[in-house]
């Protein structure tokens, strides 16, 4: 019992993995303690100051709260992007997502899968292992290929099923941008074939009203970017006509994953499973259902933190009651940091002033400042992980891959995960005086500037080819980046800037 077992599985080699995969073809079997159930939690947009495990004082959070009871709070977690699409390529695949211009962006809903199918990727190597892998709610990594694009009236692929989930209910994008409807595997929910879909980034389709001509149909307001076609009373990024039947409506939104997210732990009760649930919240249009409106004291963003709260909630609790609880290693997180500035105006950003999202760290989703990519990380796996425990660790979403794959005791294919490292022991509490990753790179957007992290080093930089400018801070001694002291360690930001380029040269 206690913290042998996941040292057991984290010191598993090629041939146990061989034969449990076998085990796994000739018998399912439920998950063991050596072979755990994997949940991992990526809410959207969340910052490092929205929990109140993490200080939040104006939200209630007792259900993501209690993981950190029964688990461990990481204080030192990165997403290692600082927005959605490239942070969700690094955790699926293992490798930095300024690496591939597929997945290095915020893709629209018409760009191809980002991920090659061919690639290793944290559900493909589970599923390999014996494991069933599900996918729920946000995707935002590409459907369909260059030669082949999306048709959403027909088959949906390459998409999730290509990319290692035996099952997916997802969206595609964004839940401020079209197409606003669900796909289950490769078909969308609910479409009328006499009412096909059309989706456009570019100039206007069908009739559909827009925000910017009929602002008197919105429920929230919008900037000009998010004045596209109104779904729902909300207007979107991008044009949508047809498929009235199977659009979405933003306050279900929550209760559908959920739905989803429990029936498939359910289904596969019996055997192990790895789910990768993925709500919406916390990511603008901010529509919670009315039953969550106003239960906070910091306004609408506060409310889908409530919402986002319970929906981990039914996943404990469905576990609880499935007697799952003890053999599933759980895990949530947040795709990139806090976004301060609304792009919707639902009086969000005066209401939540009292509680800045990302706490006491400067800037905030989309940039390289530690509130851009820190975020919490909290992990619970009983008899493998020490309840009430804390990490401090450097940890980056791009190292699941590894982690999940030492947790089951699977071994990673040769070049898999390439700029992963294992960080089970950083979660257990085994990794003593020594952590496992030394250094993180991150990323903010596309070709955007990269910054380095190296023990309380961070170097931000404001171009790839330009290090002029590059800021250093101490975040051992300045948590929030106040004191840009580059000039005063110039051999320091050498020897930093040195490391990124080696890695910039890699791959
Ligand atoms: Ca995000």
């Amino acid at each position: 019992m206690g913290l042998g077992i996941s040292r057991r599985a984290f010191m598993k080699g090629v041939s146990t993995a061989a034969a449990v995969a076998l085990a796994a073809k000739a018998a399912p079997a439920a998950a063991t303690k050596d072979r755990p159930n994997i949940i991992f939690i990526l809410s959207d947009d969340v910052g490092y100051g929205d929990l109140g495990c993490y200080g939040a004082q104006h939200v209630k959070t007792p259900n993501l709260d209690r993981l950190a009871r029964e688990g461990v709070r990481c204080s030192d977690a990165h997403s290692t992007s600082s927005v959605c699409t490239p942070s969700r390529y690094s955790l699926l695949t293992g490798e930095y997502a300024w690496r591939n211009p597929l997945g290095d962006h915020i893709l629209s809903g018409l760009e191809p899968l980002s991920i090659n199918p061919a690639t290793t990727t944290t559900p493909g190597l589970l599923k390999q292992a014996g494991y069933t892998t599900g996918l729920v709610g946000k995707w935002h990594l590409g459907l369909g290929s260059k030669e082949k694009p999306v048709d959403y009236n027909g088959e949906i692929a390459p998409g999730p099923l290509e990319a290692g989930f035996d099952y997916a209910y997802f969206y595609a994008a964004t839940n401020d941008r079209v197409p606003c409807v669900y796909i289950e595997n490769r078909r969308v929910v609910g479409l009328d074939p006499g009412d096909p879909i059309e989706v456009s980034y570019g100039g206007p389709v069908g009739n559909d009203p827009t925000g910017k001509d009929h602002p008197e149909l919105l429920k929230i307001k919008s900037d000009e970017s998010h004045a596209k076609t109104i779904v729902n009373g909300v207007s979107r990024i991008g044009y949508m006509s047809g498929g009235q039947a199977a659009r979405w409506v933003d306050e279900d939104m929550a209760d559908t994953f959920t739905g989803k997210a429990v029936s498939f732990i359910e289904r596969h009760k019996a055997e192990p499973f790895f789910l990768y649930f993925a709500p919406h919240d916390i990511h603008e249009p901010m529509v919670p259902h009315p039953r969550f409106i106003g239960t906070s004291s910091c306004g609408t963003r506060g409310d889908v933190i409530h919402e986002l709260d319970w929906s981990v909630g039914q996943i404990l609790e469905t576990l609880d009651r499935l007697g799952l609880a003890e053999n599933t290693l759980i895990v949530y997180s947040s795709d990139n940091g806090g976004a301060i500035k609304d792009t919707y105006d639902d009086g969000t950003n005066a209401e939540h002033g009292k509680q800045p999202p990302n706490g006491v760290l400067r800037g905030h989703k989309n940039e390289l400042y530690e509130g851009g990519h820190r975020v919490p990380l909290l992990a619970r796996w009983p008899g493998g992980i020490p309840a009430g425990s804390t990490s401090d660790a450097l940890i980056g979403l791009v190292d699941m891959l590894p982690t999940f794959a030492a947790a089951v005791g699977a071994a990673v294919p040769k070049g898999a995960g390439p700029d992963s490292v294992n960080v089970l022991s950083a979660l257990t509490g085994q990794a003593g005086g020594a952590p496992p990753r030394e250094m993180l790179v991150l990323h903010t957007n596309a070709n955007g500037p990269l910054g380095l992290r190296k023990g309380p080093w961070m170097l931000v930089t404001q171009s790839r080819d330009n290090f002029k400018k590059a800021e250093l801070y101490n975040l051992k001694d300045d948590l929030a980046e106040t004191k840009n002291i580059a000039k005063e360690y110039p051999e320091r930001v050498r020897e930093l800037i040195g490391l990124l380029e080696a890695e910039m040269k890699k791959g």
